[in-house]
């Protein structure tokens, strides 16, 4: 057994002596670990935040920044876009589904204009531009982008199409490693330090310390290779991230994202949802992952993509990290963009700086020759270039109601992008909690003194996902979180 294994409580009686100890003790100083310091430090509570790593950020400060807000944000009316609560709630409801918990995105969406004026409050800066080209996210600074596939099927007959995507504003960024997660994580951590809360770095929060009567009193983790025990007098809030890194647990319960983890971190393993859940919680949607197709959306929308069976299966206009599901789950993460030797130019040419730019293993001067070298069956390829060809003359996408400003019939010379096991992703599933973040036990009571937030918890995803969620509900539960448990006690 190594030292992680055991997620037993530890009796509060067997503590000899706490090496700290606050009102509000936080494990994880990513999104939502900042956003609760930020909240209970404000209502006067004594905070102290526990970070594994040597310094604040986790998988936040490494985003692209989405935060996922509506209702009619100042950001979105600035950029000329009218939104109302309803309309996203009707989006979310099934964006996120199925299997999305209607109460608590009602819950977000009635409060997202008032956190976006929190996050200014905390000093976040947002450019009021809108970013309208295809991609995962602006490389400018612009501030608000489509981040869910709100403007296309079947998004689009659903819900009045809105950009939600809120971006901090970032020059000079570097997918993947510094873009504007990091601003947003910088101002998070500055208001809460500004507001009195403490931090230590290098302690990895291992189980909690509860009381005779149930309630959580402290955490115990390991400090420099040493053992450590945090007292909390009012409660902990367990905010360390998603379990994508645990590979245990992604094969009992998410077994397609099995050794490909993206978008998060190594120190996401899953621990809090495991101490949680030595104490009876609750878990919800843990077989659901957000899932990223590592091809630039600029190169998606000007082909098609096909399965195994050359067969169309996905708009290839709408959020690439649908596509990146859709391929995952329901088409046995195969898929080729077929594009041909315009188009490919033409996306090469908007992307700058480039990217994820995929390039063609097979090019043909015909279909036919294409399907052959693909090793596709005969006619399936031929066919279903026939068919979108067809409408797409027509201004039309009967099948699958790709818009029309991307419609135009495959020519020749023909490629396939060979997009076979290109898909990565996070989990999604964690712990069940109250709209107030209080840890639910699975009888459903409250466990005393116990606050999650972040992808520890179950949050607005159950399948689906858009980019800002994490972000968005990270920050917005993360707050009520802190609130909560300073509230406690
Ligand atoms: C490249 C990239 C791009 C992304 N883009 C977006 C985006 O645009 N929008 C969006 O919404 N999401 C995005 N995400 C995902 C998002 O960053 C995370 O899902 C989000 O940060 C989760 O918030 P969290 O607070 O739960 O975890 P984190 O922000 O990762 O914070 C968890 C913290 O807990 C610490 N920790 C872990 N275990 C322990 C322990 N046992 N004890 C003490 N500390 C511990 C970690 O070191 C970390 O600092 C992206 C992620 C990456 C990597």
């Amino acid at each position: 057994m190594t030292d992680t294994d055991d997620v037993s409580p530890v009796p509060a009686a067997e503590v000899a002596a706490w090496d700290y100890e606050s009102d509000v003790v936080i494990a994880g100083y990513g999104v939502a670990g900042a956003a609760a310091a930020v909240e209970a430090a404000r209502t006067g509570a004594d905070v102290l935040v526990l970070e594994w790593t040597g310094s604040w950020g986790g998988a936040a400060a490494m985003a692209g920044g989405f935060i996922y807000l509506g209702g009619g944000t100042a950001l979105q009316k600035a950029c000329g876009f009218d939104d109302s609560v309803d309309n996203m709630v009707a989006y979310l409801n099934s964006a996120m589904g199925p299997g999305a918990d209607e109460t608590r995105i009602a819950d977000y969406c009635q409060g997202s204009v008032a956190h976006f004026d929190w996050l200014v409050d905390c000093g976040v800066p947002f450019r009021a531009a809108f970013y309208s080209e295809p991609g995962w996210e602006p490389m400018g600074d612009e501030g608000l982008m489509y981040s869910g596939g709100e403007n296309s099927f079947p998004f689009n007959t659903i819900a009045s199409p809105v950009p939600r995507g809120h971006i901090p504003q970032m020059s000079d960024k570097k997918q993947g490693e510094a873009s504007a997660g990091f601003i947003l994580m910088k101002h998070l951590v500055g208001t809460a330090t500004a507001a009195g809360a403490r931090s230590v770095y290098d302690v990895r929060v291992q189980r909690l310390v509860v009381d005779t009567d149930g309630r959580v009193v402290g955490v115990r983790g390991r400090q420099y290779g040493k053992e450590v025990t945090i007292r909390a007098r009012r409660g902990v809030v367990l905010a360390t991230g998603s379990f994508a890194y645990n590979e245990k647990m992604v094969a009992a319960h998410a077994p397609r994202i099995a050794g490909r983890p993206a978008a998060s971190v190594e120190q996401h393993d899953g621990q809090a949802v495991r101490m949680a859940q030595a104490l009876g919680a609750g878990l919800a949607h843990m077989d659901a992952t957000e899932v990223a197709i590592f091809i630039d959306p600029q190169q998606l929308v000007r082909g098609i993509l096909v399965n195994g069976r050359g067969q169309r299966y996905v708009a290839e206009d709408t959020y690439p990290g649908r596509i990146g599901q859709l391929t995952l789950y329901h088409q046995d993460n195969t898929a080729y963009l077929i594009i041909d030797g315009d188009a490919h130019e033409e996306a090469v040419k908007s992307l700058s700086p480039m990217l994820m730019v995929g390039q063609p293993t097979w090019v043909c001067d015909s279909v036919a020759e294409l399907e052959r070298e693909m090793g596709l069956a005969p006619d399936s390829l031929q066919n279903t270039v026939a068919a979108y060809n067809a409408a797409a003359e027509r201004g039309e996408d009967p099948l699958l109601h790709k818009k029309a400003e991307w419609l135009r019939p495959i020519g020749t010379p023909v490629g396939a992008i060979d997009l076979r096991e290109s898909t990565g992703g996070f989990t999604l599933g964690g712990l069940t909690t109250s709209l107030d973040g209080e840890v639910l036990h699975v009888g459903g009571a409250p466990i005393p003194g116990l606050f999650a937030a972040g992808r520890s918890a179950a949050g607005l995803a159950a399948w689906g996902y858009s980019s800002g969620i994490s972000l968005g509900d990270g920050s917005f539960y993360g707050r009520r979180a802190g609130r909560a448990a300073a509230a406690a006690g």
